[in-house]
Parts: structure tokens; sequence; C-alpha cells
């Protein structure tokens, strides 16, 4: 049999930090300034597409018209809308997107005024299984590459300007997936969100949620990168935890802490862990002395988030006085904490939410 070579997939543009796209035009005989011009259209103008732009002298334009498009060597196609959802309050928006491949994942914006932020996908689908989250009970379905963490950038970006409001200040990678689990396109995506003549996102502003994948964690801080480290802990003991987070197996609890010990030691930043709080299994007083105890000696902040139940569990949410009372004991043993409001949450709900709905109504048509 003969084989017929097959032309690669055209990769996406915003797979390409700055310098490689630099890179890329000068070998083609491009000049860098023309690069530049190319980067800041992509990603501070935020244009949708690339042939009629003022801006672009004739050497970019023949460069774009030979190397962009369906069936060339780079393609420009951002995720479609198949679904948008704002909170009563307006202050939350769920976005759906659905990828080239048809796989959807969501972007979620919230906040107000100058003071938006944006929540993350980085994995269609999580391997990690944790019980009581949407996405874990999907299973994992594959990681997303750098384009299509940065696309749901522009995605907020541009829902806030034809929304006449200001751009956003934060990130957070709590979306669908684990972000430490797709470490390299992750690293990749923030290059490219965090540089200053395109998104430019403070790094600062930016936080990495996790579920507690060691060897990512001594990643970012032998690296250095320059991000916040939110670690997931749900329970204070191996037994209480892994029982919440079947990942607590492969990276147990006393390892995850020495990690993060090893983090502060190294970038002296504070840690913030979260914990959803769910009714009678891990919010009695005595676990959240427990859970001071293991943080003892470090510098952290703790989130309580009120579980959003889903489908495939059958817990329930602290009640707000149990919350108080964990969060006062927490207090008392020197880690201040913030239960996270649930107001606009209607939408929100855990990420992973949407996409399972919708596979739901789309299952109950057939
Ligand atoms: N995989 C990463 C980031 C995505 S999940 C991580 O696990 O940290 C972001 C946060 O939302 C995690 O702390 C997770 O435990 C929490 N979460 C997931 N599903 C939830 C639910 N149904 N209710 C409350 N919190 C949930
Ligand atoms: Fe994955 Fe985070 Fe959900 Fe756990 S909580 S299954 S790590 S997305």
């Amino acid at each position: 049999m003969m084989l017929v070579p097959t032309a690669a997939a055209p990769r996406p543009l915003p797979d390409l930090p700055r310098e490689e796209l630099e890179r890329v035009l000068v070998a083609d005989g491009v000049p860098a300034t023309h690069a530049r011009t190319l980067w800041r259209a992509l990603h501070h103008h935020l244009a949708a597409e690339l042939a009629e732009r003022d801006e672009f002298l004739p050497p970019l334009r023949r460069w774009v018209a030979e190397h962009v498009g369906a069936d060339r060597r780079f393609s420009l196609e951002f995720p479609a809308e198949a679904d948008a959802i704002a909170s009563s309050d307006g202050l939350t928006r769920k976005f759906l997107l659905r990828l080239a491949d048809g796989q959807t994942i969501e972007t979620v914006v919230m906040g107000f005024k100058g003071r938006h932020t944006a929540c993350l996908s980085t994995q269609a689908g999580c391997a990690m299984g944790c019980v009581f989250c949407a996405t874990g009970q999907m299973g994992f379905v594959r990681h997303l590459r750098p384009a299509e963490i940065v696309a749901q950038v522009h995605h907020a970006q541009r829902a806030l300007r034809a929304a006449g409001q200001d751009g956003l200040r934060n990130l957070v990678l709590m979306g669908m997936g684990e972000p430490l689990h797709n470490y390299d396109h992750v690293m990749t995506a923030l290059d490219i969100i965090t540089d200053r003549s395109g998104l430019n996102l403070g790094p600062s502003k930016i936080t990495i949620s996790t579920v507690g994948v060691v060897p990512g964690i001594l990643r970012l801080a032998a690296e250095q990168r320059p991000y916040h480290l939110a670690v997931s802990l749900h329970g204070a003991t191996e037994e209480e935890r892994s029982a919440l987070v079947p990942a607590s197996r492969r990276w147990p609890l006393a390892e995850l802490m020495d990690a993060c010990r090893a983090y502060f030691a190294q970038t002296g930043r504070r840690i913030f862990f979260e914990w959803t709080l769910i009714a009678g299994q891990n919010d009695s007083p005595a676990q959240a002395e427990r859970l001071g105890k293991l943080l003892h000696g470090l510098a952290a902040h703790v989130n309580l988030i009120p579980l959003n139940p889903t489908g495939g569990f059958a817990g329930t949410a602290t009640q707000t006085d149990a919350a108080k009372a964990f969060q006062q004991v927490l207090q008392q043993a020197g880690f201040p904490s913030t239960i996270r409001q649930r107001r606009g949450m209607d939408v929100a709900g855990g990420c992973g939410q949407l996409r399972a709905e919708k596979a739901r109504e789309s299952a109950a048509r057939k």
C-alpha cells in the first residue's frame, strides 16, 4: 500500500509566544518590526482576522496571505460561543466555548467595575477524579493547547469591551482541568498572556490552582514562576483527603505539605489553600483545628468554598453558621480565611457543571 503524505494540521497562531513569532517571521524574511505589529494586532487589538488590517505593511500582508489559513502553516480560529449565561445579579457570566474538535470548555468572568476576574479552563475534563467535582466526574478528555487557554482571555476581554466595561484585572486557573497536569502548555499560555505589549495581565494577578501535583509545585518554585499558588486540600488527614481527592494516593498529603514548605522556602510567597466545605464531612471545628496544625509554619490564606452540589455526588453545602465556626477556629490558629461568596454563583457553580448540564440536555433530546 502506498502511503500518501498528509499535510500537517496548521498550528494556531496564538500558540506562539512573541519571541517565537518573531523568529518565524524573520526566518521567512519579514523584518521583526512587522512581527511586533502582528503580535499587537493579535493580542492587544484582539483581531479575529488578519486580512484587512490598515497597519499591516506589504511584507506582512504577503506573509499573512501566504501562511495563515485553514490549509496553510498557521491558522487563526477562535472557539465559538456555544452558550453564555449571566447570574441573576449580573456580576458573573459563564461562557461555554466550543473548540475546533467539538470539545466544550467553560470560562467564567466575574466582578464589577474595574475589578474583573476570569476563571480559565486548562483541560477538557480532568484525570484527577475529585468526587464532588463535575469536571472530575466526566473524566479526562485531553489537554488544552496554549492557544485554547489564551483564547479564553481573548473571549473574556472581547465580552467586557463589548459591554463597555474595563478589562480583566485578575486570572485564576480554577476552571476545568488540572493546570499542573498540563504544565508546559499552561506556562506557554501564561507567557503569552502576561506579555507587556499584548494582553498584558500582571503575573502577580494570576493564581494557579492545583489538586496537589507535587512535581509541578516543585517545578514552579525551581523555575521561579511569578504566579500565586493555590492548593486544594479538602482534608487534613490522609484518610479524609483521599476519600474526596483520589490523587492524594499518588501524591500523599505529607509529601504535598513538604512540597508546599519547599515552595514557600524558595519563593517566600504565601500559599492559598482551598477547602470545599461539605456538610458533615469536612466541616467540623475539630477538622478546622487539624487544618490549622497542618499549615503550621506556612504563610497561608484559606479559601473556604461551600460545596456546589453536582449530579454525581450526594453531599450538600455547609451552612453559613458552621462555615463561620470553621473560619473562627482557623483564625485562632493564626490563619486568615475567606468564605467564597455565593453571590452571583447561581450560574458559576463549580466549573464543569454547565458542560455537564448541556450534555444531559442533548442526551434527553435524542
Ligand atoms: N484542578 C484544580 C483547579 C480547578 S478546580 C484544583 O483542583 O485545584 C478549582 C477549585 O474548585 C478546587 O479547589 C476544587 O476543589 C473546587 N471545586 C470543584 N468542584 C467543586 C464543587 N462542586 N463545589 C465546590 N468547589 C468545587
Ligand atoms: Fe480536576 Fe480540580 Fe475537579 Fe479535582 S477539583 S477533578 S483536580 S478540576
